[in-house]
């Protein structure tokens, strides 16, 4: 599992170079949800996406089709949208990206938001910088004892704030 996601991230991420980052934040919303909901189905129609991101089934479409354009999505008959090889292995980037980054929140004890602030996080982080997220959730997962110390230590930070401003 640790190999794989790090595998994928980083190819996900070679591709997207390749492309010299064509594709923009609102792009890579629509393929995150694309490879999300594929991975159940294997593919997504255009009335399901656009319901899933609260769009018009027009915007929808014409952003489908700069996913067709930059070579990340098939779309042809039906409304019925499939990812290319190379879609699978950006959505996958994408993916992961958003499950590393909300981790890392939850991690800190972030609740509040914790959807809109990955959302705001994801679109500019470097691949570099995920990769040391990653394996920091990862250290804490294995480590459990620091998790524990690091709550104790913010709550006690926490009340040393309260009584200051008492
Ligand atoms: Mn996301």
């Amino acid at each position: 599992m640790k190999g794989k996601m790090e595998f994928h991230t980083v190819r996900g991420y070679q591709l997207l170079e390749q492309d010299k980052r064509v594709l923009t934040s609102s792009m890579e919303d629509y393929l995150e949800m694309i490879y999300r909901h594929s991975l159940e189905s294997g593919y997504i129609r255009i009335n399901t996406l656009s319901e899933l991101l609260n769009v018009h089934p027009s915007s929808a479409t014409k952003m489908v089709q700069k996913l067709v354009k930059s070579g990340m999505v098939n779309y042809q008959k039906y409304g019925i949208i499939f990812l290319t090889e190379k879609g699978k292995q950006v959505g996958q980037y994408l993916y992961d990206r958003h499950n590393i980054i909300e981790k890392f929140l939850s991690i800190i004890g972030i609740n509040e938001n914790i959807l809109v602030e990955t959302e705001l996080i994801e679109h500019n982080i470097s691949p570099n910088t995920l990769l040391n997220i990653d394996l920091f959730n990862k250290f804490l997962e294995e480590n459990p004892d620091f998790a524990e110390r690091f709550r104790e230590f913010k709550e006690a930070r926490s009340g040393t704030i309260t009584g200051r401003d008492a």
